[in-house]
């Protein structure tokens, strides 16, 4: 297929580090076949602290968020919802179809829809509803409708399981080994979440997590590591692979 003109990829996730642990690779990969790179967080991970109140836990996680995005010449973007607290309604749906608008990618990756927390899953419908609602014109959003239809995608839920523990099989594997650096480099720009896992658990639990991750869909296509996905092909979306498109012999594809 061709490719879009405009190659924008944003990665619209439930918190801050949502990317960096499930499709940084795949990101830094576009961002090296010149995509341009937008990282976006529902919530800005005010519930992320033990010690440090909700205001200065979340300012520093917007600029955790914004220095990974920088590792990619990327843009970090947080639509200010609260963790535990992010509602599939009518004011969190406006802010998402606002951002799409503004940034108008034709590759969206969003967290999975059903996984470890509720926060993702409902990030991944917001997602879906602002990518289908990108042209609808009498939405309450100041911002101009665009067209077409960007290209969804999911993201792994958490442990690669869903919420019975059954392991979710990926259509499409992405071979990120070449940039797991990269990925590692962009998961500790997110400090506060890493610092307080070694503290109380005395290991880099936060890295050795994401690696674990990537290894698991590293070993299901014969790789060292990979990142899974699952395209949205409901009507109205796009429905050729353009992940597969876009980075050619790094994708694997299952039947
Ligand atoms: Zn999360």
């Amino acid at each position: 297929m061709k490719l879009p003109d405009r190659k924008c990829v944003l990665s619209l996730g439930a918190h801050p580090d949502d990317a960096e642990f499930l499709c940084a690779g795949t990101l830094a990969l576009l961002q090296q076949q010149g995509w341009e790179v937008h990282i976006a967080s529902l919530a800005a991970g005010d519930k992320g602290s033990a010690v440090l109140g909700r205001a200065e836990i979340s300012r520093i996680r917007r600029a955790e968020g914004q220095r990974a995005a920088d590792l990619l010449g990327g843009q970090f973007h947080c639509l200010e919802c609260e963790d535990i607290y992010i509602l599939y309604d009518r004011e969190t749906i406006n802010r998402a179809t606002a951002l799409m608008r503004r940034v108008k990618p034709s590759l969206v990756i969003t967290t999975s829809p059903s996984d470890y927390m509720v926060d993702h899953e409902v990030a991944s419908r917001v997602t879906q509803t602002a990518c289908f609602a990108s042209g609808i014109k009498n939405m309450e959003v100041d911002e101009d409708p665009f067209e077409p239809v960007p290209w969804l995608y999911y993201m792994d839920p958490v442990e690669s399981k869903d919420r019975f523990g059954q392991t979710v099989i990926p259509g499409i594997w992405v071979d990120i080994t070449s940039v797991m650096e990269t990925k590692v480099d962009m998961l500790c720009c997110h400090a506060s979440q890493r610092d307080w896992l070694m503290a109380h658990h005395g290991v880099d639990e936060y890295v050795d997590m994401m690696k674990d991750g990537g290894r698991l869909r590293g070993r299901e296509i014969q790789r060292t590591f990979a990142e899974g996905f699952r395209q949205h092909l409901g009507h109205s979306f796009p429905q050729e692979d353009l992940l597969q498109s876009a980075l050619g012999d790094w994708v694997v594809t299952k039947e």
